[in-house]
């Protein structure tokens, strides 16, 4: 055997395991079917702009550990996420905030706006079943209408009441003004991109890129005693028990010629017509500078459409519905069955893992195996 661990993915998870067993003096390989290291955070340097290929990536986190970990490899900035919502023209704060219920009820004080929710969530009574009736129950009915209904189901593919009320519990609701997307202790964004800094926790690691395990499977098992393998547990197991759902993500990349194209980092667009979710303009997430610190004169945006994931597409988002549950419960028996690997990350566990809970599960598993 030529390494001790045979590691089948460059994302956050695949990198951080990589890295651990590096330090514990463990032989290692990482092999990614992409062309690029980083999976989902990988960015890429347009015009002096740091673009997010995969999607808008914030670093948050309460977990020191993680933040600490995390800080060896790169300085972060102090970007803090204030994404506007767009509602066919009319702009609202996000996340729920006193400037939210402002706008959309004219309400100044934190107890009018208490009193408006109050008086909409009456229409749910006992425990909230699916993602329709805990939104309302959250900010009422106005809100569900005009900032969540449509997005969520542009971004699921799905009704409101077919989605779990979990989804939308992660966003905060704030009596104060304080539009702070996380409540987060730790928040940046990597400086000099996520790429370089995913480059820094492969530094001396033997990597494999354009390569798909699937395709020499046998030859790549018998060159290492373990495998860690971060892709989705469904195509592990060759869709043996039937597929696994996941949301993808089709992203319209365009570069203007123009400095400022819509003020903010991410705008939502919540109607259900647009047919984006969102746009994102890149250059906020580093304050429209350069890395010298010079004003950018072009912008990068990316339009994110929002799809069902089909053979061929990249997975991004898991679809934690009971029926997906169900199923994936059933690829982890399988998977507990099987010798010398260990499946981890967003896909390999079909868990909507953040970021950070991605870099935490990958330490523990390293800490106990190591
Ligand atoms: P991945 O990054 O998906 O890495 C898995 C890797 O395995 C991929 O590179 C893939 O090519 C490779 N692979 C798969 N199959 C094979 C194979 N057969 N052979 C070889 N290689 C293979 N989190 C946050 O904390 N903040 C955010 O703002 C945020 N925004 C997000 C926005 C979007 C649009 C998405 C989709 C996710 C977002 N996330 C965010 C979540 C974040 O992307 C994940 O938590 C993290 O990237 C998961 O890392 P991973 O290593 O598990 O998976
Ligand atoms: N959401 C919404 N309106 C918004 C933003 C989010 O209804 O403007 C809902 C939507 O259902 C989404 C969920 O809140 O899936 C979680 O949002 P988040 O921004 O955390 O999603 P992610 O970053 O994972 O895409």
């Amino acid at each position: 055997m030529k390494y001790d661990y045979l590691i089948v993915g460059a994302g956050l998870y695949g990198a951080v395991f990589a890295q651990q067993a590096k330090k514990a003096g463990k032989s290692v390989l990482v092999i990614d079917k992409r062309p690029n290291i980083a999976g989902n955070v990988y960015t890429e340097e347009v015009e002096g702009i740091n673009v997010h290929k995969y999607g808008a990536h914030i670093f948050h986190t309460n977990n020191k550990k993680v933040w600490d970990y995390i800080t060896k490899f790169a300085e972060f900035n102090r970007f803090t996420n204030s994404p506007v919502a767009n509602y066919k023209g009319e702009l609202y704060s996000l996340p729920f905030n006193m400037y939210t219920f402002n706008k959309m009820w004219g309400v100044v004080t934190p107890e009018e706006a208490a009193a408006k929710i109050e008086e909409q969530r009456k229409e749910i009574t006992g425990e909230p079943k699916n993602l329709e009736e805990q939104a309302i129950s959250l900010v009422g009915r106005d809100i569900y209408e005009k900032l969540i209904k449509g997005y969520t189901e542009k971004q699921w593919g799905r009704d409101c009441k077919e989605l779990p009320s979990f989804i939308i519990k992660r966003l905060p609701v704030r009596l104060t003004f304080d539009n702070n997307y996380f409540n987060a202790l730790y928040q940046g964004i990597p400086v000099g991109g996520y790429t370089q800094m995913v480059a820094n926790m492969l530094d001396g690691i033997e990597v494999r890129l354009n390569t798909d395990y699937f395709e020499a499977k046998a030859d790549f098992d018998s060159m290492a005693e373990k495998v860690v393998y971060t892709g989705p547990i469904d195509a592990y197991f060759n869709f043996s028990l039937g597929t696994l759902e996941y949301r993808s993500v089709r992203f319209e990349n365009e570069l203007l010629d123009k400095p400022n194209f819509q003020g903010n980092a991410a705008v939502n667009y919540t109607d259900r017509e647009t047919p984006w979710t969102r746009i994102i303009e890149h250059k906020w997430f580093e304050f429209g500078k350069d890395k010298n610190g010079n004003d950018l004169p072009k912008t990068v945006i990316s339009r994110e459409y929002s799809s069902e994931w089909k053979p061929g597409d990249e997975p991004y988002y898991p679809v934690n519905d009971e029926k997906n549950g169900a199923l994936y419960a059933e690829y982890k028996k399988l998977a507990e069955q099987e010798k010398n690997i260990i499946f981890g990350g967003r896909l390999g566990e079909y868990k909507y893992y953040d970021m950070d809970a991605v870099i935490a599960a990958a330490l523990d598993k390293a800490e106990a195996e190591l």
